[in-house]
């Protein structure tokens, strides 16, 4: 199988926060057109690979990509067009080469990833594959459909709310199968719902498309959620519906101090909180519970709580394979995100994934706040067979998407296990 390039081309479109992003379109000679769009977060970790703006306030507030645009469609164009490339990953070898600097800072973070990831699925369909038994066959992952985790309420940098907490997910642990666990998280996501509706909260949406109510301590929402749960005829905890945190400290995280609903808080003040929340609530995983800079912090969180809950790395590793290898070694957490456009290529996102499985840290992989229809996540997330994906709220098209090629997968593929691991 050779990719041979006729056509790479990007355009500005939107995504689901009504914000510039690229829609990158690539042509192989034989005949095979694919197309992915890229994603963009809000509480980015300050190492994460760099997406070009182009700063000019004329258009979108400065927030237009038509630089990174003009980056696919003439430089990265000119060094493809025409080349074979064996593998979708001496593509983005090429890639990684040109743009020449170690946070993609030249041609884009933006431009890249969406080249590597139209590329990837390039490389499937000339394989007659589908692109998650490609990822399964170039990474020797046996696949898996994974765990969703659920984004039910959303405060931080992705709601207008007081809640300093960024996600409260929900993850079915305990489903059978696939379409049950989807179908555990729309049925407790309904009875949050009306539980917010009948406590008098506003039950408008995040920018993940989970409840954003004026609840400030997060032990409060945890409540809600366990009754939720309740409601809604499932079992609180890991036999059941379990909870899933992401406070993204390092959003409230200044001076070596942590501020939350008012309260200042140093490190170990703030583990002692969340050991007391995983002791009072069924949260089996926290992921970014300490700031990207708090590694001493980090090292007292790990030693305390990892040997009973997950502690998932997002801004503090960044996808980045050189960031997750430091942390194996220092024992800080015990699992990382998983972020394509962190890093910006898929070749890279791979090895991370390898990394953290031959370190034993388990791998959620996951969207960014600002999402496109792009359904890449869910088959990176099968192929690798990291067993969680996090993809917001079981509600809005962006996010749904995703979850909606999981169960379609899961229709056509029965034979694919379901669980955190293969082995379950
Ligand atoms: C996250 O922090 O895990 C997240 C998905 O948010 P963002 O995309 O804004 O970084
Ligand atoms: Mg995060």
């Amino acid at each position: 199988m050779t990719l041979r390039i006729e056509y790479v081309h990007a355009v500005e479109i939107l995504d689901s926060r009504a914000r510039p992003t690229l829609s990158v379109t690539l042509r192989t000679t034989a005949g095979i057109t694919v197309r992915a769009g890229v994603p963009s977060g809000a509480s980015t970790g300050t190492r994460e690979a760099v997406e070009l703006r182009d700063g000019d306030q004329s258009r979108y507030g400065g927030q237009g990509v038509t630089g990174a645009v003009a980056h696919v469609n003439g430089e990265i164009a000119k060094a493809l067009v025409g080349r074979r490339f064996g593998s979708a990953a001496e593509l983005d070898a090429v890639l990684i080469e040109l743009d020449g600097t170690p946070t993609k800072s030249r041609l884009g973070a933006n431009a890249i990833v969406g080249v590597s990831i139209a590329a990837a699925r390039a490389e499937a369909a000339a394989r007659g594959q589908e692109l998650w038994q490609r990822i399964s066959e170039t990474t020797g992952a046996r696949p898996l459909l994974p765990v969703p985790h659920f984004n039910v309420v959303n405060g931080g940098a992705h709601a207008a709310n007081s809640l300093d907490f960024q996600e409260f997910m929900l993850a079915p642990l305990g489903a059978p199968s696939l379409p049950e666990a989807v179908r555990a998280g729309a049925e407790v996501y309904a009875r949050l719902r009306a539980r917010l509706a009948a406590a008098g909260h506003a039950v408008g949406l995040g920018d993940e498309g989970g409840f954003a109510p004026a609840i400030d301590r997060p032990e409060d929402v945890l409540h809600q959620l366990v009754e939720a749960i309740d409601d809604a005829g499932y079992t609180p905890g890991r036999d059941g519906i379990a909870i899933a945190l992401d406070p993204a400290a390092s959003e409230f995280y200044r001076d070596g101090r942590y501020l939350i609903s008012g309260q200042d808080l140093t490190s170990a003040q703030l583990i002692d909180r969340y050991e007391e929340m995983t002791d009072r609530f069924p949260v089996w995983s926290i992921e970014d519970g300490l700031a990207e800079n708090d590694w001493d912090g980090w090292t007292q969180l790990t030693a305390r709580l990892g040997t009973r809950i997950q502690l998932v790395g997002d801004d503090i590793f960044v996808t980045d394979p050189a960031i997750i290898t430091e942390a194996v070694d220092r024992k800080v957490a015990n699992a990382a995100l998983i972020k394509v456009n962190q890093i910006g290529t898929v070749t890279e996102t791979l090895e991370a994934i390898r990394i953290c499985r031959e370190a034993g840290y388990t791998q959620m992989v996951s969207h960014r706040s600002g999402e496109t229809e792009d359904t890449f996540i869910a088959d990176l997330v099968i192929g690798a067979g990291c067993g969680q994906l996090k993809s917001g709220a079981p509600a809005r098209g962006e996010r749904i998407a995703k979850y909606n090629r999981l169960i379609e997968t899961a229709d056509t593929h029965p034979e694919l296990p379901f669980g955190l691991t293969s082995d379950r």
